[in-house]
């Protein structure tokens, strides 16, 4: 499978927020109004109106001083992406795969869809729905850029070498390296679903520590990966929502 993909590399990253900012000005997507929630992640969470999000974790380390996990929520850009096989059903083409890049990409045909039945579909909790009107949204892959040489947005910005992107098979030989080097320090860490999307991570730790649906845990007596991602999205959802990590912010 050719394309690009980006290569997340959390343990490098600092939090400065400065990708998530970025899509913003580069998507000309106005800001969202926000309350002080007693922690730095903000806003609270992906929305029409954003399409990348820095999440915020804050545990206790052994030593009793603070540790934290930036995850930086994005679409994934499934290669079987279930959000799209979901669409088809009721409105064809309302979701297309870019040839060029493998962006899955969102059109306004999907106003005539049943946005909840694609919301629901999509493991990794990432498309929003614009009220009143039905509009979809999620991260784009920044085509426009990419088409005409330039990096994503997000990647472009970011000042410590977290987000990278390159063509796909580059990102993948690029992620193995990391976490070989990273176990060193990491015993834990880990590569998120990196044989099924465009968008995978490397993580010091649980994934279920970053976000809840951070990572895709799948059963070996699964048929295949593409039942998996079509039906398991549902299940894996609830499952997560009742997963209670122990998190200073939330305490
Ligand atoms: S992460 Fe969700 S929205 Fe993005 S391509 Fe995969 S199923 Fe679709
Ligand atoms: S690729 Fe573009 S649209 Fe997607 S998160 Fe990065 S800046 Fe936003
Ligand atoms: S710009 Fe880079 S360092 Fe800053 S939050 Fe985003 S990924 Fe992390």
């Amino acid at each position: 499978m050719t394309g690009k993909a980006f290569f997340i590399d959390t343990t490098v990253c600092t939090g400065c927020r400065g990708c998530q900012i970025a899509c913003k000005q580069w998507n000309q997507l106005p800001g969202t109004k926000t309350k002080n929630r007693g922690t730095y992640q903000n806003p609270e969470d992906l929305s029409f109106y954003t399409y990348k999000l820095v999440r915020f974790k804050e545990y206790l380390g052994p030593d009793g001083k603070p540790v934290w996990y930036f995850f930086q929520d994005q679409c994934r850009h499934c290669l079987e992406p279930p959000c799209k096989e979901t669409a088809d059903e009721s409105v064809p083409g309302g979701i297309i795969i870019d040839g060029e890049t493998g962006a899955v990409l969102y059109t306004d045909k999907l106003k005539k869809a049943n946005a909840k039945d694609i919301i629901e579909a999509c493991p990794f909790n990432i498309p929003r729905v614009q009220k009143g009107t039905g509009f979809m949204a999620k991260c784009t892959m920044c085509v426009e850029r990419v088409h005409n040489g330039l990096l994503p947005a997000c990647v472009k910005t970011c000042p410590t070498g977290a987000m990278n992107f390159g063509d796909r098979d580059k990102m993948i030989s690029l992620a193995k390296k990391r976490l070989s080097e990273a176990k060193k320090d990491f015993p834990s860490a880990t590569l998120t679903n990196i044989e099924d999307v465009r968008v995978f991570y490397l993580l010091k730790d649980e994934p279920s520590k970053y976000y809840q649906f951070a990572s895709i845990e799948r059963s070996p007596e699964l048929m295949d990966r593409k039942m998996a991602m079509k039906h398991i999205a549902g299940s894996i959802k609830k499952l997560a929502l009742n997963l209670n990590p122990i998190n200073i912010n939330n305490a």
